[in-house]
């Protein structure tokens, strides 16, 4: 579903290449977790596949990334958003309406999808994400967990059948971040929804992980350190790539 082809990225100025030859695939219905330091490529990395790298932060990107068989480069972000819905960590950043349910309204609407489907898609996305009652609820008033649900039901609601997460659950607390992992679980088992996710705190979600891509810091050769300690202790221990 994603496919990387010794695929490197070197913004302007900077004197190392920012991820190199990353080659990897993950299958469709994978949930798959990209672990690695800071600065070591894991936002460039989810750039390239939702079309942000290299469209809007500029640098270059050598090989070739496709999702569902949609060349990234060649792709607007805006042309891939059908098939790739991406969510950061800070879901306040990702907000543009009111209430939580013109926000899941708002993404199809930009789309000009049919009144009818959408009205049936956000029913679906409040029923999937347990978001029901609160649909008519300012964002504002929300929990950092109920936001985060929001957000990833925003860009649920046309059916991307890629979901990119860049540490989604990095400013929750750890109840909040269970209620986001037990959603991305379910999407995965429900819909089929393809997931790569940033994330550090890697004990946390090895358990439903299907692979584990490790990125080594910048300068540095990949090396399993904690990331091996830590699925040495885990019950589940999904293959690790190293990139
Ligand atoms: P952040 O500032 O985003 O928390 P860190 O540099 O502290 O990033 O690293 C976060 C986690 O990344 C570490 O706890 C470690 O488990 C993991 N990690 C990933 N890849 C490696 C690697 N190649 N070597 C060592 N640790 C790694
Ligand atoms: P991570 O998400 O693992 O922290 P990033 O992908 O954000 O890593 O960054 C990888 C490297 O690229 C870092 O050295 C960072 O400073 C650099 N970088 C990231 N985005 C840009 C940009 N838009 N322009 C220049 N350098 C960037």
């Amino acid at each position: 579903m994603i496919r990387f082809e010794n695929v490197s990225v070197r913004y302007d100025g900077q004197e190392h290449p920012a991820l190199r030859d990353a080659d990897f695939e993950v299958p469709e219905g994978e949930l798959v977790l990209l672990v690695g330091p800071s600065g070591s490529g894991k936002s460039t990395l989810l750039g390239a596949v939702s079309g942000l790298v290299p469209h809007f932060t500029g640098g270059t990107l050598r090989g070739r990334v496709t999702v569902a068989g949609r060349d990234t480069r060649t792709h607007k972000p805006r042309e891939l958003a059908d098939v790739v819905g991406t969510v950061g960590q800070d879901p306040l950043a990702h907000f543009v309406t009111d209430t939580v349910e013109d926000e899941l309204a708002y993404g199809m609407e930009s789309m000009g999808t049919a009144p009818d489907v959408m009205r049936r898609r956000v029913e679906e996305t409040l029923d999937l994400l347990g978001l029901t009652e609160l649909r008519d609820r300012p964002i504002a008033t929300l929990s950092g967990g109920q936001r985060q649900r929001v957000a990833i039901g925003s860009v649920l609601t046309p059916h991307p059948r890629v979901l990119v997460l860049d540490e989604p659950t990095s400013a929750l607390d750890p109840a909040a971040a269970e209620e986001v992992l037990a959603v991305l679980q379910r999407l995965v088992h429900d819909l089929g929804t393809t997931v790569l996710m940033a994330e550090h705190r890697l004990e946390r979600v090895v358990q439903y992980a299907d692979q584990v891509l490790l990125l080594p810091g910048p300068g540095e050769r990949p090396r399993l350190g904690e990331p091996g300690r830590i699925m040495a202790d885990s019950p589940v221990r999904p293959p690790v790539v190293e990139l």
